[in-house]
């Protein structure tokens, strides 16, 4: 039985002083779901997300994350760093991470590996632009993302992961996938997880759909075979949005 995990990717978005708000009102009117509840705040507001949060089933998570322990690495957050402030997920490849900054499957693959050795559950976030959908490459550039993203995890390991595809034409955009679409992806991510692992191993990876999810749609796309949750972006950032979105 996979969990499903609901996970508000904050963004550039909220002071600390607006976090400290949002979070109050959310505390306050959250009633129990089944739910695993995340929000990846930024890291200028991770400590007091993580006095606010504490005693609550609300899990904090991070943005990003550097894959060293310590050292020169000017500007970078290390794992030592979140573990500290009781950051419990993190997003690794956001498609803004790789168009913006340039990040690359090597580079995630680095991160992911590092948070779990660090007991920091990473999502990896995977998905197609809109013209490798059109042009119908999209099936390969997922496989190439996900098989490059578990490059070097043992079996062990696999489930600890949290897969995120966002299709990138989805994201900020209004413009949702079909129920279909999202979960005929989220299927053939768990294919191909269950190729490089097994179909046991697969099963019990937690694949969510990211991209313009909002009250208005997230019960039909959680009603679908392999879509165990939802990253939000936008939807995130509101307290009765995000409250209705864990209470689907
Ligand atoms: C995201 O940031 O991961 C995202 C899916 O954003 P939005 O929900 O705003 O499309």
């Amino acid at each position: 039985m996979r969990k499903p995990i609901i996970a508000g990717n904050w963004k550039m978005n909220k002071t600390q002083t607006e976090t400290v708000e949002l979070l109050n009102r959310i505390v306050e009117n959250y009633t129990d779901v089944e739910v695993d509840a995340v929000v990846c705040v930024p890291f200028t507001s991770l400590s007091k997300a993580s006095e606010l949060l504490d005693n609550t089933m609300i899990h904090l998570g991070a943005q990003n994350m550097f894959y060293e322990e310590n050292g020169a690495f000017t500007g970078e957050v290390s794992p030592n760093m979140l573990k500290d402030l009781g950051v419990e997920y993190v997003i690794l490849g956001h498609s803004e991470r790789r168009e913006i900054f340039g990040e690359e499957d090597d580079l995630i693959n680095k991160k992911v590996k590092t948070a779990i050795n660090h007991k920091i559950t990473p999502i990896l976030c995977v998905g197609e632009t809109l013209d490798e959908r059109e042009s119908g490459v999209y099936l390969d550039k997922v496989k190439t993302q996900i098989l490059n993203g578990f490059a070097g995890i043992d079996s062990g390991d696999v489930s600890k992961v949290v897969v995120a595809y966002e299709p990138i034409w989805a994201i900020g955009t209004g413009k949702t996938a079909t129920s279909e679409d999202a979960n005929n992806m989220c299927k053939y991510i768990r294919e191909v997880i269950a190729e490089l692992y097994e179909a046991k191993i697969a099963d019990n990876v937690r694949i969510q759909y990211g991209g313009s999810v909002k009250p208005e749609n997230i019960s039909e796309l959680m009603s679908m075979s392999d879509i165990d949750g939802a990253l939000v972006g936008g939807a995130s950032l509101d307290s009765e949005s995000y409250l209705a979105l864990l209470n689907y």
